[in-house]
């Protein structure tokens, strides 16, 4: 611990709808709770939650904010009621959540996630683009040796998040799934998917992205360029999928998952899905979803949203990764880069995968 300084390189939003802004005189986290540890941050992620947060849609309890909720790390301080699975020096990363209320029925009934009085790294209170970062430890993913802090960073939200979606989706082997939006959530859901003996029907209405998870080592079965062909014809190629066409199947993809915010992705998702099929909703658009009736009542579709991830799923998580060798695009640049460079390319139309920040690689 005599080895922490005082203060620390760390980027902050100071208003909403301002821009970040680079500082290296920031009061490195200090006092920390009985369950909370430090983390020396190595990597740390860029979510598309950032532009929420950022815009004030999501609130910060205060500003300025540190952003990003996608930390790896080595720890460097422990409260003294941290769990003995942990311990100085180990390479863990995090979850965003931190001090969930304990009292309200969620908490109570083993769902800390969807409590409503917690906070969250990144979003609430201050999060990882910085040298330190304090995290709950209840919330911590050890990181196994075989992933890199670069390539951990994007698993603690982006990849919990599209596991814990497709795990709740409750797929048999050789069902299928159709991922609509393949951005950074999307090319690791395809991969999980693969790996999960999934058949995967990958659509975007982009070329980069669609170019991208044909290349990636579990690929997808099928790519479906929906700006080119619409959903009934989508459905057609889908069935091809079917390895046994009998009478009993209907058309189209047993679970839709979709992982983008245009409203015409989830009108596109909902059409594609097979009579008595399930929608899955990760994305968060800025209008509301149109359903119709018909097909809640007469196709019997399931509509579902799915948060985040359990801190079980999440831990599943990482060693499932590490067993498949499972690769996230990265894109990475250092703190400094942050306000201008990284930002700039997170707004140009043809960015694929994922950025990542080494703060301290
Ligand atoms: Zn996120
Ligand atoms: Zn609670």
């Amino acid at each position: 611990m005599a080895n922490i300084p005082k203060t620390m390189k760390a980027i902050r939003l100071h208003e909403y709808g301002g821009d970040y802004r680079f500082h290296d005189d920031i009061p490195v986290p200090s006092n920390l709770d009985d369950y909370e540890v430090l983390i020396a941050i190595k990597s740390a992620g860029f979510c598309h939650t950032e532009m929420l947060v950022r815009d004030g849609i999501f609130k910060a309890k205060q500003l300025p904010l540190i952003p990003s909720h996608e930390p790896t790390g080595i720890i460097v301080a422990m409260g003294t009621k941290v769990s003995n699975e942990f311990k100085l020096g180990d390479r863990v990363g995090a979850l965003n959540l931190s001090h969930s209320c304990g009292q309200c029925p969620d908490c109570l009934n083993g769902k800390p996630l969807y409590c409503e009085d917690f906070n969250a790294t990144g979003i609430t209170i201050d999060g990882a683009f910085a040298e330190y970062q304090k995290a709950d430890s209840h919330w911590l993913v050890p990181l196994p040796d075989e992933i890199s802090f670069e390539q951990g960073a994007p698993l603690m939200c982006a990849g919990a998040t599209v596991f814990n979606a497709i795990e709740r989706c409750a797929l048999k082997k050789g069902e299928i799934l159709a991922i609509v939006g393949l951005g950074a959530l999307g090319h690791l859901a395809v991969q999980f998917a693969k790996c999960m003996e999934f058949k995967v029907v990958a659509i975007d209405n982009r070329p980069e992205p669609l170019e991208l998870v044909q290349n990636l080592k579990y690929s997808p079965d099928l790519t479906i360029d929906s700006s080119q062909i619409d959903a009934t014809n989508a459905i057609e190629q889908i069935n091809t999928l079917q390895s046994i066409t009998t009478p009993k199947n209907y058309p189209g993809a047993d679970v839709t998952l979709v992982l983008t915010d245009p409203i015409v992705a989830y009108t596109y998702a909902l059409a594609i899905t097979k009579k008595h099929g399930t929608m899955v909703v990760v994305g968060q658009p800025r209008e509301p979803i149109q359903i119709e009736f018909r097909d809640l009542i007469f196709r019997d579709i399931t509509v579902k949203g799915s948060l985040l991830s359990s801190i079980e799923s999440a831990r599943r998580m990482v060693k499932f990764v590490a067993k498949h060798g499972i690769q996230t695009e990265i894109k990475t640049y250092s703190l400094e880069e942050v306000p201008n460079k990284m930002m700039e390319d997170f707004h140009s139309a043809n960015m694929k995968g994922k950025l990542v920040v080494n703060v301290s690689l």
